[in-house]
């Protein structure tokens, strides 16, 4: 039987031209994109496309057009085996987090692909990265969001952009890849398994959040103002898991806690985790509430804050939830 597959067009380095006037690139139409793939037709095929209103960079990625996105797939989803989704690289790990959150129950395969050079351009990536991502939705044996890059499938809300210059710009630091893909594709036992329960779409994102990035030096004033900022706070501390034991700093993070703040405490470092209360100066964050966001990585954090702020439970469901693993986003 044919796969049918849904191509859903975002924008992104991957459908660009060059702006002859400005002299930038800018997001062109997406049939032009199509007619430089030949190849993607297949006897075994259906691909049909589809684009979002405005495509865009995706530095202008926003909450609302994650929902758009998840829209379309939402409405495509009975009819489709699998959606390969065209996003620029600069946000696709943030993208990719999101929709791990907001579409449950997934048992179907959602491919983020893109490109470093245009599609047009001579010696581009976009051809085999497009290619494959569709070869790897209409597989079957992927049921969960991942993003497919230089011959790597990588679990979506593990990854992170890691290169602006190679081709292999991604990595899943504490995650091993799903498929490599050489003469043949190769998945790996780490995919997740099919399920059978029925998809539900979670289309409520909350933007009642920050990112503080702690460096030596940095300004309790500037900690203060960041907390002040938001509901929710990820704080991205020094290796595993470590920050100043200054008093106004920990006094700030009491506070915080008590005046309902809601703050977790990932590491800076790609490779490994954090762990509150390994060193004497993690202690601070245990003991004044702050949890231990272990091995997320700041896009998977972020997003998952979004998620649940946005669903309308109460604040110690919340903090139950972020200690819990819900889509693969955090190791045990
Ligand atoms: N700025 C581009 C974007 O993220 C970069 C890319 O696609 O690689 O949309």
């Amino acid at each position: 039987m044919k796969q049918k597959i849904l191509l859903v067009y975002t924008g992104g380095t991957i459908g660009m031209v060059k702006d002859k006037v400005k002299n930038t690139l800018v997001p062109f139409n997406f049939d032009g994109l199509l007619k430089a793939i030949p190849e993607l037709k297949s006897e075994e095929l259906d691909l049909d496309n589809i684009s979002i209103k405005n495509p865009i960079d995706s530095s202008n990625m926003h909450p609302s057009i994650w929902v758009e996105i998840v829209e379309i797939i939402e409405t495509n989803y009975a009819n489709y085996d699998g959606f390969v989704i065209l996003h620029g690289t600069d946000t696709m790990a943030y993208t990719a987090s999101a929709f791990s959150f907001m579409l449950e129950n997934l048992n179907k395969a959602i491919i983020f692909t893109g490109s470093q050079i245009p599609i047009g351009a001579r010696r581009s990536d976009a051809k085999e990265n497009l290619i494959t991502a569709v070869e790897i939705a209409a597989s079957r044996k992927v049921n969960e969001v991942c993003i497919y890059f230089e011959d790597q499938l990588y679990k979506g809300n593990r990854t992170v952009k890691v290169n602006t210059e190679h081709f292999e710009a991604f990595e899943s630091p504490n995650h091993p890849i799903l498929a490599e893909a050489g003469v043949n594709i190769k998945y790996r036992s780490a995919l997740q398994k099919k399920g059978s329960q029925k998809l539900v779409v979670h289309k409520n994102c909350s933007d009642n959040v920050a990112i503080l990035k702690l460096f030596p030096g940095i300004k309790i004033a500037t900690i203060g103002a960041i907390m002040n900022s938001a509901k929710g706070i990820i704080i991205e501390s020094f290796g595993a898991g470590n920050a100043s034991t200054n008093l106004e700093f920990t006094t700030l993070l009491s506070q915080g806690i008590q005046k309902g703040k809601i703050i977790i405490n990932i590491s800076q470092c790609l490779h490994g985790r954090a762990v509150n209360g390994q060193y004497e100066t993690s202690e601070p964050f245990g003991k004044s509430g702050v949890i231990c966001g272990k091995d997320m990585t700041t896009e998977a954090a972020i997003t998952k804050l979004m998620f649940l702020l946005g669903q309308g439970i109460s604040d110690d469901k919340i903090k139950q939830l972020l200690q819990t693993d819900l889509r693969g986003e955090v190791s045990r």
